[in-house]
């Protein structure tokens, strides 16, 4: 199937950022076939099927390079007890509840409503980290089900923790790392990990070595809150990163989420060995765990992308609160223009490319077709000058009207194409109830 996607402003991104006004994306099958001038894209693709892009800007495919869909059905839920008063009474009262009270079918629509989210957002790529003690065995599968139907990629794990049993999820990812392989461009593996104060050595290290062997990365939250910090020195004599350092975590292909409460050595580590951070800037305000060092972290070189922690899927909505809480925290209105659009445009693309092998977060011939094609009528000139502008202080705003993933539409017309969102909320509402019961019991 060829489709030309026409009439719209066509921004490529990537190396080269070209900023192209009635101009055309045509893909073939998953792959963009071709990009440039829209009357000439008619001429030598007379034969494809036409979308009209008028009125509308086409960006490629966000990535989301952190999320969590099993937290859905918390939404709206009342916790017993007072409030938690810091991250840790949160991860006790709340999260580590919830997880535990997710049986099959809570974990299938909570990974189903966050994926039409997803498509909504014009998120095309997530990088998911699962947790569901009460069933383990199969719950990747159970998620990877619903990436299929929804037609987006994602990279998935489940969260190892010796909080429930020692190295509690080591079979799970083990068996979906092996089932997935190399992958096949819409679904990667990687073995998770909870965080460190919540995992032992030996069960570090058996996870090091199931990773290792198979070639993929860990992915595990740092030093979200200063407790993953103290735990790290009251117990081991060692910060956070340097355990996990230390234990053989780090490398170019691992995640560690977070990275609140790490010192200069910490960074330096995390850049000499090429180790991924994600910074998650709407979760960490709203844990009240501090501020990630993120300038810092960007001139040491690390690479440092963005994701949503489960707080949402709209990547725009988390890169522009990137932009707001560095200028706030550095009280310096100078920086995180350029940084912030970084994390989301370039830094999540070389991540995503770590993960599944694509090259992706980029318009071009021969690349894979995804898209995000937004509502908008620029109020001011657009160019590739000012592109950044009107990406922080419009397109946010902008709402997704067609997406793309693999050169099949997902959405169109506000749409949605490859789920049943209406009948997926109600029955999602029904479980709830139930899941909220169990958890108040424990
Ligand atoms: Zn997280």
């Amino acid at each position: 199937m060829t489709t030309r996607f026409e009439n719209g402003i066509v921004v490529t991104l990537g190396e080269n950022n070209r900023v192209l006004w009635d101009a055309a994306v045509v893909t073939d099958g998953e792959l963009v076939a071709a990009v440039g001038d829209a009357a000439e894209m008619k001429r030598r693709y007379p034969e494809a099927q036409s979308v009209d892009c008028s009125g509308k800007i086409v960006l490629p495919g966000f990535i989301c390079a952190h999320h969590h869909f099993y937290s859905t059905m918390a939404r709206g839920m009342g916790i017993p007890g007072e409030p938690a008063a810091n991250f840790v009474e949160v991860l006790e009262r709340l999260w580590w509840k919830v997880d535990r009270a997710l049986v099959e079918e809570d974990i299938l629509l909570s990974a189903q409503l966050p994926l039409v989210d997803c498509i909504r957002n014009g998120t095309t790529t997530i990088i998911d980290h699962h947790a569901s003690p009460s069933m383990r065995d199969g719950s990747l599968d159970l998620i990877e089900s619903a990436v299929r139907q929804a037609g987006v990629r994602a990279s998935l794990c489940y969260e190892v923790s010796d909080r429930n049993i020692p190295g509690g999820g080591i079979a799970e990812n083990e068996r979906f790392i092996k089932k997935v392989g190399k992958g096949d461009g819409q679904i990667a593996a990687m073995m998770g990990l909870h965080a460190s104060f919540t995992v032992s050595d030996e069960t570090v290290e058996k996870c090091v070595g199931i990773a290792n062997d198979a070639g993929v990365g860990c992915h595990i939250h740092v030093a979200e809150d200063a407790a993953d910090r103290e735990d790290a020195l009251a117990k081991y004599n060692k910060t956070t990163v340097d355990r996990l350092h230390d234990l053989g975590l780090t490398g170019s292909k691992s995640i560690f989420v977070h990275c609140v409460h790490v010192d200069e050595s910490e960074t330096e580590i995390l850049a000499e060995t090429n180790t991924i951070v994600v910074h998650n800037p709407e979760s960490n305000m709203n844990n009240a765990v501090g501020v990630t060092p993120l300038l810092k972290m960007l001139k040491k070189g690390v690479l440092v992308g963005l994701g949503t922690d489960g707080m949402g899927s709209d990547m725009l909505v988390q890169m522009r609160c990137a932009y707001l809480l560095h200028r706030l925290a550095n009280r310096d209105p100078r920086v995180a223009f350029m940084e912030a659009p970084q994390l989301l445009l370039q830094n999540n693309r070389e991540i995503a490319k770590r993960q599944f092998g694509l090259q992706l977060g980029e318009i071009a011939e021969g690349l894979p077709a995804d898209l995000a094609i937004l509502d908008y009528y620029p109020p001011t000139p657009l160019s590739g000058a000012n592109f950044l502008g009107h990406l922080i202080f419009g397109l946010v705003d902008a709402v997704v009207d067609t997406t793309v993933c693999r050169g099949k539409i997902l959405m169109q017309g506000k749409k949605i194409l490859s789920m049943d969102e209406e009948r997926l909320a109600a029955r999602s509402r029904e479980l709830a109830p139930q899941m909220w019961q169990r958890l108040q019991a424990m």
